[in-house]
């Protein structure tokens, strides 16, 4: 039986994400660094009553963070943990958040980054079932947890537990992102192991000015930006591109392939690179 890889636009066998939170003024400089080094990033917004003035304001997020192509999500209205919540408040929370965003940002914003301790442990009859059914419900495509850092690179198999890689402040950061850019996935002599992978860090803007440490966004940049063999995506690009992957639509001996979505996908077969366009049939 053969080996079948999805691969990411170009034909790329990684990734990196990033994900940063509350909307702090220091999101700016942030986002700056990161468009001029061609990355993406997802920004996770809280509601404006909870935000006041502290944060960044309409105009700054969409000159510095919507126009060079960054993503916003939600963070929770009132920066709330679902884990913590009757679920009758958490759906309050998102829902209010999602209204808001929406309407002051003229988009569909459908991405999650749980605040505070997020479902890392569980109050007032909150269960992960029950939020991931409520999230659901809500039209929430993905949400981002924390606490489980690792070096595994993995594509998340649950989008709503979406386990990033490492916040910034991980001890061990530099060692991963090395151990990430070294990896040579499409020549692995191990087939199983020819799956692509993803980093994905998170953390918040505003801990740079705290420890006064800028230099170490500015080296993860330095190594992780302009690989030729890397896709750099928002948190929704790359769940919009997974998920469009897993809708192709194969025959009953695997020869054909129809991709009956709207982006053009890409994937190998025992380390046969093939690309099919939006309508396409192809024979393997
Ligand atoms: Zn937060």
């Amino acid at each position: 039986m053969r080996y079948i890889f999805m691969r990411f636009p170009g034909g790329k066998a990684k990734a990196v994400t990033l994900s940063y939170d509350d909307g702090k003024k220091q999101d700016k400089r942030l986002s700056d660094l990161f468009t001029a080094n061609g990355m993406k990033c997802t920004f996770n917004l809280n509601g404006d009553a909870y935000r006041g003035q502290a944060g960044l304001s309409k105009e700054e997020v969409i000159e510095h963070i919507l126009k060079p192509g960054h993503e916003i999500a939600l963070h929770g209205y009132c920066h709330r943990a679902p884990g913590g919540l009757r679920p009758l408040d958490g759906i309050k929370d998102i829902l209010d958040n999602r209204l808001e965003l929406e309407q002051k940002y003229d988009r569909i914003i459908r991405g999650l980054a749980y605040p505070d301790f997020g479902i890392t442990r569980f109050e007032n009859g909150a269960s992960y079932e029950q939020i991931k059914s409520y999230l659901t419900h809500l039209d929430i495509a993905y949400a981002r947890s924390l606490g489980g850092d690792n070096n595994r690179f993995s594509m998340p198999t649950d989008w709503h537990n979406w386990v990033p890689t490492a916040s910034h402040n991980n001890p061990k950061l530099m060692e991963w992102i090395e151990e990430f850019l070294a990896l040579d996935i499409k020549n692995e002599g191990y087939p199983a192991a020819r799956e692509p992978r993803l980093f994905f860090l998170w953390g918040h803007s505003s801990e740079y000015d705290d420890k006064d440490n800028w230099h170490l966004i500015e080296t993860v940049c330095e190594k992780l930006a302009g690989h030729e063999d890397v896709w750099y995506a928002t948190n929704m690009e790359i769940y919009e591109y997974s998920e469009a992957y897993q809708s192709l639509v194969f025959s009953a001996d695997g020869k054909k392939v129809y991709n009956p979505t709207l982006f053009t996908l890409c994937f190998e077969v025992d380390m046969v690179a093939y690309t099919i366009s939006p309508g396409e049939t192809i024979t393997l």
